[in-house]
């Protein structure tokens, strides 16, 4: 079997969802997904298109490493030419369990698990009173979530602080006045509220906070028993995770800004997270990102992915977190989004805050061209 052609559309959902479609001589085909390549990873794989055609779809690893490794002058070790290969890796996947008509958790050693466990980004924001926060959790455990995440930083939303307007004054600074300080704990504390015993709570911070100003931000959290509090520092600086991690019984996660094993290495080494969430279709795909969780294991860290996919990219993550022993919980980013179960035809693949993984081959979904095009992305083409 020979590929012979690889094409791609993209939808707008969280972000741009950019698909990759491989033929081959075989009328077999593969399907991936992946996202925040954006335009770039659009153009690298059109000009990747020529080196693979008449490449074994099978030889998965091998068209990866060899194509990343004589990329490493263009950036083959992060950003978007490591998502297009990572969408193009996800299609072979799919491609190859279609062919042989498995699963690929079958291929990729069998399942730890039957069903995945899903945690709901809820969309709880720094203005909101407790009446308010309490509908929103509400929304998302009358799903059936059993985690939820929610975003702390208040900065993000562009609040001030209205006894002092800090925030106006100097937006690069990373250092929380008392009063943001203040308001990320108090949040936090009537999610914990609103969620009940029984539920756990995640809060993201999207890399913005300074060292200091996170250890104290963890330290005043720790009452609350956090599943985890996610990215306090931007991610280039892993001495300073570890320096964070090591201050606080707070679980500290963080990785969907790394890509590859490469970009885990020192985390691992320097023990610098409690947890890690790498971005399944963007960070490197499924070889990788079961590489870069059996790494993990060995250091005694659970590996929880990010994950802001439609179905597809999502089953495809599924795949992954069923066959490695140290899988926490996988992320779900379109609760207010609805255009989610129709862009497949798997339906709603989220039951009670759980995926069900399926006897299907591949990825074991197929895209609904038909609701996938009304969402084309703007200036892109479609499966051309
Ligand atoms: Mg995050």
């Amino acid at each position: 079997m020979k590929i012979t052609s690889v094409k791609t559309a993209a939808t707008s959902g969280h972000c741009m969802h950019l698909w990759v479609r491989i033929e081959t001589d075989a009328g077999v085909t593969g399907l991936g997904e992946c996202v925040h390549g954006g335009y770039q990873a659009i153009a690298i794989i059109k000009e990747l298109e020529e080196r693979l055609i008449g490449r074994d779809p099978f030889a998965i690893d091998a068209i990866f490493e060899e194509t990343r490794r004589s990329l490493v002058f263009e950036g083959g070790f992060a950003g978007a030419l490591i998502t297009a290969l990572t969408g193009i890796e996800i299609a072979l996947w799919d491609l190859k369990g279609k062919a042989l008509k498995v699963p690929i958790y079958e291929l990729m050693g069998g399942k730890f698990r039957d069903d995945i466990r899903v945690y709901c980004d809820c969309e709880v924001s720094p203005g909101m009173n407790m009446d308010e926060v309490q509908a929103e959790v509400d929304k998302v455990l009358e799903a059936g979530f059993s985690a939820l995440k929610v975003d702390l930083d208040i900065r993000a939303y562009g609040h001030t602080g209205s006894e002092t307007g800090w925030y106006e004054k100097d937006r690069f600074n990373m250092t929380p006045n008392k009063w943001e300080h203040d308001r990320m704990v108090q949040l936090a504390e009537m999610v914990v509220k609103a969620a009940g015993k029984e539920v756990e709570v995640a809060c993201d911070l999207h890399t913005r906070l300074d060292k200091h100003s996170a250890i104290r931000l963890a330290k005043d959290l720790e009452h609350l028993q956090l599943m985890w509090l996610e990215e306090p520092i931007p991610p280039e600086n892993i001495d300073a995770m570890a320096e964070i991690t090591r201050s606080t019984s707070v679980p500290i996660c963080g990785g969907e800004n790394l890509y590859l094993r490469h970009g885990f290495r020192k985390v691992f080494e320097q023990q610098a997270l409690d947890i890690i969430m790498p971005d399944i279709p963007k960070c490197g795909g499924l070889s990788e990102c079961r590489k870069i969780a059996e790494m993990a294991d060995l250091y005694s860290i659970p590996f929880a992915p990010h994950n802001v996919s439609s179905p597809i990219g999502t089953m495809a993550s599924a795949q992954v977190c069923a066959t490695v022993p140290n899988f926490l919980v996988l992320e779900f980013h379109w609760f207010h989004r609805d255009y989610w179960s129709t862009i497949t035809d798997g339906g709603e693949i989220i039951q009670n805050g759980r995926i069900k993984l399926t006897d299907r081959p591949g990825i074991g979904l197929e895209l609904n061209e038909e609701v996938a095009k009304q969402h084309q992305y703007p200036g892109t083409t479609w499966f051309e």
